[in-house]
């Protein structure tokens, strides 16, 4: 596995793998790296020649110092775990390698995608999001990248982004993968006291209960029945539970075409989000 730490280096070893006519592919993460990240990986190596996966822990998409601060760095078992998947290539660039001085910010047109849930809850993350897939985009060149449903309105930026800048790229989207528990996997999960773990289920409960339910309530009952679930909950503190299209992210009323149910909520003041399909 070649380890590169500057996107000219990751270049150099790329540029002569695509003149053999391989493929490249891509599964973007922010290290801390889990069997949920591995099987972007997996997914990546059954399709393309060569496959990179970069960790960068991206500042533009972190509104609170905080958060950025406490962002688990797990280096040295990220690179164990991805030898271990067999992945090609890793790129771990330095935050001037990423964002040079003078690169231009690209604002990019979302179409109100960027502005409910996520968008509401971490203003700026979504532009930040944009800005650091763009660059890798552009760093990287592969013909397709791999993301996961997980953070599943980022997906749809991510795939509005391509559409809007024309970059050719395919953007797949992979099922979540989830502890036996059904807690959705996730770098913040390391933060998370033993008891927490066990207490965070309740979101993927909670996402079950709405689907299996979903035929015979209506999509306001669901919601304030999930939603009072959490806040009358000593260990969480819920910042959304949301029912919308699973193709713009608005709001629904009906069932009627694809839906998701969307959460947010912080326990042990770690901000955890999982969404499921509704039908
Ligand atoms: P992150 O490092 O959290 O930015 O995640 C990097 C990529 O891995 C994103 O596309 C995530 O959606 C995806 N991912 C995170 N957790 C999981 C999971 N449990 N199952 C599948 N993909 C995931």
């Amino acid at each position: 596995m070649r380890v590169c730490r500057s996107f000219q280096e990751l270049r150099e070893f790329l540029n002569a793998e695509v003149e053999k006519g391989l493929t490249i592919g891509l599964v973007p993460t922010m290290g801390a790296l889990h069997q949920g990240h591995l099987s972007l990986v997996q997914k990546s190596k059954q399709t393309c020649d060569i496959t990179v996966c970069s960790i960068f822990v991206n500042p533009a998409q972190f509104n609170k110092v905080e958060d950025l601060e406490k962002y688990p760095r797990t280096e040295e078992a990220d690179l164990v775990l991805l030898e271990s998947g067999n992945c090609d290539v890793v790129i771990i660039p330095e935050v001037a390698d990423v964002y040079p001085a003078g690169y231009p910010l690209v604002s990019v047109e979302l179409n109100g995608i960027d502005v409910v849930m996520e968008g509401i809850h971490r203003p700026g993350h979504f532009a930040g999001v944009v800005q650091v897939v763009g660059r890798f985009f552009e760093a990287v060149k592969p013909q397709v990248s791999y993301f996961g449903d997980k953070d599943y309105q980022q997906l749809a930026v991510i795939k509005k982004m391509v559409l809007e800048r024309k970059f050719p790229v395919e953007v797949i989207g992979c099922p979540t993968l989830r502890e036996k528990s059904g807690l959705a996997m996730s770098s913040r999960n390391l933060r998370l006291s033993e008891k927490a773990i066990k207490t965070a289920a309740l979101i993927k409960e909670q996402l079950d209960w709405a689907k299996s339910n979903f035929d015979f309530n209506s999509i306001a009952q669901i919601e304030q029945i999930v939603r009072k679930v959490f806040e009358s909950h000593p260990d969480f503190e819920l910042e959304y539970f949301e029912i919308a299209s699973a193709d713009n992210l608005l709001p629904v009323k009906t069932g009627s075409g694809k839906v998701r149910a969307f959460i947010a909520a912080r326990i042990e003041g770690v901000r955890l989000i999982d969404n499921l399909a509704m039908n």
